[in-house]
């Protein structure tokens, strides 16, 4: 099956972001980490590339996402999508603009709309300010953000200095006059030389008006909401065919491990909501791993029945957390705690577990190197923003659901076991 969409995502969580959405259209979406550096074979009609890029230096982000583009093109992809987070995470460099430039430069296309809407969750632009929730990203907790902080809430403005090309809107009236007007206003700013035009949507209805104006456009960017549309929109136009192969629910053996790193609010509950529940659970220490290291860990994994999923978690409350990182420094407490996670799930896996649950992104990004994870295969929604992915580590079919901070409800690591005992 060729790709008819190839995606490029600046980080990790939204490019899963992303990958869930498409796949509610039950259509197969594949997730790689990282560009691959083997040549696509066994692609699926929506790939996605995760790429580690918004805060990088705008030459490397820029210089990876044309490796993306030039590995999804050999895909077969003629439409490309640039995803970048819901509040713009962006400087004055960039990388949002550097690399919209670049792709369409590689894609010889002289436009591009901008998108990062994403109503459901509180992200709207009206005359070309992006809002959070009611307030300007600039007055949004975003202003304060340790790597881009947000102090303006103008797209136009913000992405500007980012460009060496004209910068345009297609406000809200116009949307509000559906996906017709919104091509004829694209076509009248082209004839102006506007290459980058902000796209209002304060509704769904909007991203839907405008998925349906700029779907055959080489290259759109946004955020991941204005891609939700496009499955359908390309199964209604013939571009995907109706039976299009879906995501399969692999053989998977019954073992499961839960690997807890995130210390958020939401993920200290769902712990003691697992607890509680009478399921199996080892605490890791960083003070006592600094010291003895994780072999008590690794033991406790092989006395263990995998069929009752235990848990293995780092998770503590602020006040725990901060006294380990005032002893161990906090890089080397988080440190101690991932690489710990990590040897768990090699541990679990040499065990017999199929079916793991992550908590954390750091957490997530060293278990899936610790697996040697490349794709993944995006399932069905555990939570809004969360799959179940299918993949292979060392030749074995495994499952893997990596659950960001404050992602799920209480009950997130029961909801993942039945969510895939029913899939
Ligand atoms: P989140 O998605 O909630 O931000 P992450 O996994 O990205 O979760 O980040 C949590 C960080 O905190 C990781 O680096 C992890 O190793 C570290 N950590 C986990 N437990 C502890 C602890 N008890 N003390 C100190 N650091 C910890």
């Amino acid at each position: 099956m060729g790709t008819i969409l190839g995606c490029i995502a600046d980080d990790f969580t939204g490019a899963t972001d992303l990958a869930g959405l498409l796949a509610r259209s039950g259509v197969r979406v594949s997730l790689r980490i990282g560009v691959p550096d083997t040549p696509p074979e066994d692609t699926a009609a929506f790939e996605v590339i995760a790429l580690k890029s918004r805060t990088a230096p705008v030459a490397e982000a820029v210089g990876e996402a044309r490796a993306a583009l030039s590995w999804l093109k050999r895909a077969g992809a003629a439409r490309f999508f640039w995803k970048y987070c819901s509040t713009f995470d962006s400087t004055a460099e960039g990388n949002i603009g550097p690399v919209a430039e670049a792709l369409m430069a590689d894609l010889e296309t002289d436009q591009t709309i901008y998108c990062p809407a994403f109503p459901e969750n509180g992200r709207s632009i009206f005359m070309g300010n992006l809002f959070v929730g009611r307030v300007p990203l600039a007055e949004s907790p975003m202003r304060d953000h340790p790597l881009t902080p947000m102090r303006d809430s103008n797209l136009m403005r913000l992405l500007t200095p980012q460009v060496t090309k004209p910068v345009g809107l297609v406000d809200r009236l116009t949307v509000a006059r559906g996906a017709g007007a919104i091509t004829s206003e694209l076509a009248r700013l082209r004839g102006e030389g506007v290459a980058h035009v902000v796209v209002d949507a304060v509704a769904n209805e909007d991203l839907f008006a405008i998925a349906e104006a700029c779907r055959d456009m080489p290259l759109m960017t946004g955020g991941s909401a204005l891609a939700m549309p496009l499955p359908a929109l390309y199964q209604a136009d013939g571009t995907l065919a109706a039976d299009a192969p879906k995501t399969e629910v692999p053989e998977l053996a019954a073992g499961t491990i839960v690997l807890s790193g995130s210390c958020s609010a939401m993920t200290n509950a769902q712990v003691a909501a697992y607890m509680a529940t009478g399921a199996p659970g080892y605490r890791l220490d960083p003070l006592e791993l600094a010291q003895y290291g994780p072999e008590a860990a690794l033991d406790w994994i092989g006395t263990q029945h995998l069929n009752d999923a235990p848990l293995i978690y780092a998770t503590a409350d602020p006040a725990k957390v901060k006294k380990a990182q005032a002893k161990l420094g906090v890089a080397r407490a988080g440190e101690l705690v991932e690489q710990a996670l990590a040897q768990c799930a090699l541990a679990s896996r040499e065990a017999g577990a199929r079916r793991f649950i992550v908590a954390g992104g750091e957490t997530s990004g060293a278990v899936t190197k610790a697996l040697e994870v490349a794709q993944l295969d995006i399932g069905a929604e555990i939570a809004p923003g969360v799959p179940w992915t299918f993949c292979r580590s060392a030749g074995h079919q495994i499952a893997l659901t990596l659950k960001s901070g404050n992602f799920g409800a209480e009950s997130f690591f029961s909801d993942a076991r039945a969510r895939l005992e029913a899939a």
